[in-house]
């Protein structure tokens, strides 16, 4: 393959970002002068090249992020909330550019680009405003014989590691508690997306962050870089998000060297439609739960339980609209379907829906794979989906949506808690009381009531079971980056107030 004329792919925007590691504030090559190549999946084009961080080279920015470990805790809490709003207004002015380079690499449509833009900098200013409110407490021991004082101090340096499917968010949501905590941090982010990562380092060093607070480490060589630094004793805490399979790797070679840790992971979201729900509710929230980025989001509805007496309407009008979505190049105006990341993906996808198929499912709308370049799946529904189909057991991350007819409440919840995964669940229903009830007895960490969409900063994401553990956004989410600490002093015979 040969790489394309960065003007016909984005233009001056994807030349100007950078192509090489960060390293304790210099953009440097690999120390084995390694490069990989970042492809367009609409177009199958190589659209550049980046450094590929080789293990030497983790263990720098490892021994950088160590070094400046010190100095950026002591920078009062001010000054990193103050770097923080400046990086939100710096990430807003370059929306649309940094729109472009998510496109560029990632697929999804550019407005959703940019809306993820925009939710990203949201990160920075929520914990803008969470830097200056880590507290502790004070108080006596209950027999008055002592006086305990809890602080809260940064972990330390951080291993953080990101996923394609949401390049800026998803590094963002990690990056932003780490600065406001006093962190300094290892930047892994996933190989398919390194320009979004790059880029957004860029806009961290204008506005001021210090030399080795932040490194980033583009690599192909996840597995042979990432075990000898989690292991190595210097990373105190790891942020990963991905699928389950590997962040139960991980989680076993943090236990190495007991290293904090948080894990977003996959999911596999039931989505329910209750008999007197709202249709036009219900076809919209699926819309969005099951549309957003392709379906490649951990959050995607992956099975929609719809009650019989609606189901057939629900899928018909579910099929009509995905059916508008026009399928296509994200950079192209109008486009609302871009492609798979890759052909794997891609491939993925489309057996499963074969397998569903064949075990008896019925196609609505959809179902095809468009001929020519890009890794594209047509948006599709399939009704009566069978126990047994695979689509319903694993993550989709595509735009097929699985549609399972049930009759009672219990039954479907029986069935939406029948998984290992517990991320989200979304419940669509004009009764309030059962809504509440239904969304405590999920068994996930996040409920969209009559939504299908709950991600925000100001909330704590995260889930239960296999999806994860701790939370990132809302007050928690600096929490994981903060260790817990008390002072105690015991007070003088006579000295009791
Ligand atoms: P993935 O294959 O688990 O990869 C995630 C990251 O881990 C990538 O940077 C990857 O780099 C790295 N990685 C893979 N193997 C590794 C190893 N042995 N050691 C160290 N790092 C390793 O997941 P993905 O395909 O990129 O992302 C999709 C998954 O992420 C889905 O399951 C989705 O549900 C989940 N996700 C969860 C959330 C959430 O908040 N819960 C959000 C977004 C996505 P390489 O590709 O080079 O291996």
């Amino acid at each position: 393959m040969t790489i394309v004329d960065p003007v016909r792919t984005g233009g001056a925007v994807l030349a100007a970002v950078p192509t090489r590691l960060l390293i304790d504030g210099e953009w440097r090559d690999a120390a084995d002068a390694a490069r990989m190549e970042v492809v367009n999946p609409a177009t199958e084009e190589v659209i550049t090249e980046v450094a590929d961080a080789s293990l030497a080279d983790v263990q720098a920015a490892t021994a950088a992020a160590a070094a400046a470990q010190a100095s950026w805790a002591a920078t009062p809490a001010r000054a990193r909330s103050e770097l923080l709003y400046r990086a939100y207004e710096e990430v807003m002015r370059r929306q649309d550019d940094l729109a472009v380079v998510m496109t560029s690499e990632m697929g999804k449509p550019l407005a959703e680009a940019r809306g993820e833009v925009a939710y990203a900098a949201e990160f920075f200013r929520w914990f803008a405003e969470e830097a200056v409110r880590v507290d502790g407490g004070y108080s006596h021991r209950p027999d008055g014989t002592a006086r305990t004082f809890v602080l809260k101090q940064p972990v330390g340096p951080c291993l953080l590691i990101t996923p394609w499917n949401f390049p800026l968010a998803m590094g963002a949501r990690k990056v932003a508690p780490a600065i406001a905590a006093g962190c300094t941090m290892v930047l892994k982010p996933a190989p398919q997306t390194p320009l979004t990562t790059l880029a957004l380092a860029q806009v961290l060093l204008d506005v001021g962050l210090p030399a080795g607070v932040l490194n980033v480490v583009p690599t192909s060589r996840a597995a042979e870089v990432v075990e000898p630094v989690l292991t190595g004793g210097t990373i105190r805490k790891l942020s990963f998000t991905g699928s389950t399979a590997v962040g139960k790797l991980l989680l076993e070679q943090a236990s190495k060297q007991v290293v904090r840790t948080s894990l977003e992971l996959g999911g596999n979201a039931p989505y329910i439609v209750l008999a007197d729900a709202d249709l036009d509710v219900a076809v919209e929230a699926a819309v969005q739960a099951k549309m957003r980025n392709m379906g490649e989001a951990c959050t995607a509805a992956n099975r929609i339980f719809v009650h019989r007496s609606v189901a057939e309407e629900f899928a018909q009008r579910l099929a009509d609209r995905m059916g508008t979505m026009p399928v296509g190049d994200g950079m192209v105006d109008g486009t609302l379907v871009g492609p798979m990341i890759d052909a794997a993906s891609r491939d993925k996808v489309v057996r499963l829906m074969e397998d569903a198929i064949c075990r008896g499912a019925r196609v609505v709308g959809g179902g095809n794979v468009p001929a020519g370049t890009g890794y594209f799946v047509e948006p599709t529904v399939l009704m009566h989906v069978q126990p047994g189909s695979e689509l319903l057991s694993t993550e989709i991350f595509g735009p097929v949506a699985a549609l399972v007819t049930f009759d009672t409440v219990e039954e479907v919840l029986a069935a939406a808690n029948d998984t290992e995964w517990g991320l989200v669940g979304y419940v669509i229903t004009q009764d309030v009381d059962l809504a509440f009830e239904m969304g405590e007895r999920l068994e996930v960490g996040m409920v969209g009531l009559n939504t299908g969409l709950v991600s925000t900063p100001s909330a704590p994401f995260g889930g239960i079971k296999h999806s994860g553990l701790g939370r990132e956004g809302g007050r928690l989410g600096i929490e994981e980056f903060l260790d817990v600490k008390y002072l105690s002093l015991p007070i003088r015979e006579g000295a009791r107030a």
